[in-house]
């Protein structure tokens, strides 16, 4: 019977719990509480833009899970062909020279779907590792071209780039770029984050934390490259000031200094073009991709190389001592292939747009309702906007209000999950970012929970 049935989900449910609570740590929850409360849901089915715990109670996924789910769940296509894949070969190695067919297409599709001549890839298995993987390639570059000196990285302010340690420190959000204390003096993090000062005014309030002043400071002849990602995704979705990432690609040019974009959010589709750096028409030296390659159904990322850079490595004429035991993974590079196949069959990148609209058409209501709600953007289907006491005269929440954490809280309640970031003193930031698959009815919905949730809230604020 039902009620047997949900006996037993509760039982399985607070099993695991209390297994969970004695055996995991989790990434990006505050230890002790997860400790002694266990996980907030523990999912265990998937289908289209929903999610569905153990108790059969239903989410929508607003944020893609991490940004990456951008095909929806319960695609059956992707799991056959992982099963098609493991079944002749799941796993062989890329080292020594060793190939597999699975690899070698996708490489060759990803250089043709990529601006410009970013026409060669070296896998890796997610995006830290892809950025980690574009310094030393960087790096490497100029000691190929005897420039033993340009090491430096510089990288912006609410970046986000990974958890290895020196993606950890090109990562712009204190909390994480302090994690443990590491260090990696090669790695320079600009206090700008995406300001007009690019541009080169030097009049600018935050001239002094631009990257052109970070460059003239450090002096060209040390600086390697600079990584920024097209829109800052899990530093708040900050979208860049017309004119600012061609600016920062001139200044590239200028001091000779390779640009690697972070297409790690924005690669496959995200933004309603297939790579971020469309919407500016400027093609980076390297560019890291992973999340939307495979949709998260498999662990994949790599970094794209243009001819430039490809070319001076490929004339290297010893052993290049850098690679993953799941470099070019064969299974996961048949389930990216495949997944790049559905997003071009299904129209995901037109759809992302059009969907984008929807959802800036459902902001602007919502901004007309609730006076705290402010600063909405939306690029595709990576939106975000900004939770203010006072927007007309630029008052932050307090604190101890939890603006953004409260609207989440309220939005999970009413079956909707999605993400807030409120790590520098003020910030109340909330993301949406949902599985490209998405139709309008659904986007209402999701306008519609929003809405219910921010009246909630501003019944409970105490002003
Ligand atoms: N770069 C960007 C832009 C990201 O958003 C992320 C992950 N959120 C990473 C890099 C790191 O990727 P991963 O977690 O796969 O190592």
């Amino acid at each position: 019977s039902k009620e047997q049935l949900l006996t037993n989900t509760e039982g399985l449910t607070s099993e695991l719990s209390d297994l969970d609570k004695k055996h995991l740590i989790h990434p990006v929850a505050v230890p002790k509480h997860h400790a002694s409360k266990g996980p907030k849901i523990i999912f265990s089915k998937g289908d289209g833009i929903n999610v569905k715990d153990l108790n059969e109670h239903t989410y929508i996924d607003g944020v893609s899970m991490l940004w990456n789910v951008n095909v929806g769940h319960g695609k059956k296509e992707l799991a056959d062909v992982a099963h098609h894949q493991m079944s002749k070969m799941a796993y062989s190695s890329t080292f020594y020279g060793y190939g597999n067919e699975p690899a070698i297409r996708l490489a060759e599709k990803i250089s043709r779907l990529t601006p410009g001549d970013l026409n060669t890839v070296f896998f890796t298995s997610g995006g830290s590792e892809s950025n980690d993987t574009a310094f030393k390639l960087s790096r490497f570059y100029w000691q190929l071209k005897g420039f033993k000196d340009k090491r430096k990285i510089i990288s912006l302010r609410r970046g986000y780039h990974g958890v290895t340690v020196s993606a950890q420190r090109a990562t712009g959000i204190d909390a994480f770029r302090n994690f443990s204390g590491s260090t990696d003096p090669d790695i320079v993090n600009a206090k700008a984050h995406l300001t007009e000062c690019e541009l080169g005014d030097k009049t600018h309030p935050e001239y002094s934390g631009c990257i052109r002043s970070v460059i003239e400071e450090l002096g060209a002849d040390k600086i390697a490259a600079v990584i920024v990602e097209p829109i800052q995704g899990a530093g708040g979705v900050h979208v860049p000031p017309e004119g600012y990432l061609k600016a920062v690609r001139a200044l590239c040019d200028e001091f000779n200094i390779l640009l690697i974009a972070d297409e790690v959010i924005c690669g496959f589709g995200r933004t309603g073009e297939m790579f971020g750096v469309s919407h500016w028409d400027i093609t980076p030296d390297l560019m890291s991709i992973a999340k939307g390659i495979t949709s998260g159904y498999a662990q994949l990322g790599g970094v794209v190389m243009n001819d430039r850079v490809a070319d001076t490595i490929k004339e290297y004429n010893d052993i290049l001592p850098h690679g993953f035991t799941y470099s070019g993974h064969p299974t996961a590079c048949a389930v990216g292939l495949k997944n790049i196949e559905i997003v071009e069959r299904e129209g995901l990148v037109k759809n992302a747009y059009k969907m984008g609209k929807e959802l800036e058409k459902g902001f602007t209501y919502l901004e007309e309702k609730h006076e705290f709600f402010t600063n909405p953007r939306t690029v595709g289907l990576l939106a975000g906007f900004d939770l203010m006491k006072d927007p007309v005269v630029n008052i932050p929440f307090d604190s101890s209000v939890q603006a953004a954490v409260s609207v989440v809280e309220e939005c999970y309640q009413r079956g909707l999950l999605i993400r807030c970031f409120d790590f520098e003193p003020g910030m109340n930031i909330v993301a949406v970012a949902p599985p490209l698959i998405i139709q309008k009815q659904e986007i209402e919905t999701i306008i519609s929970i929003l809405d219910e949730a921010m009246t909630a809230f501003s019944q409970k604020v105490k002003w």
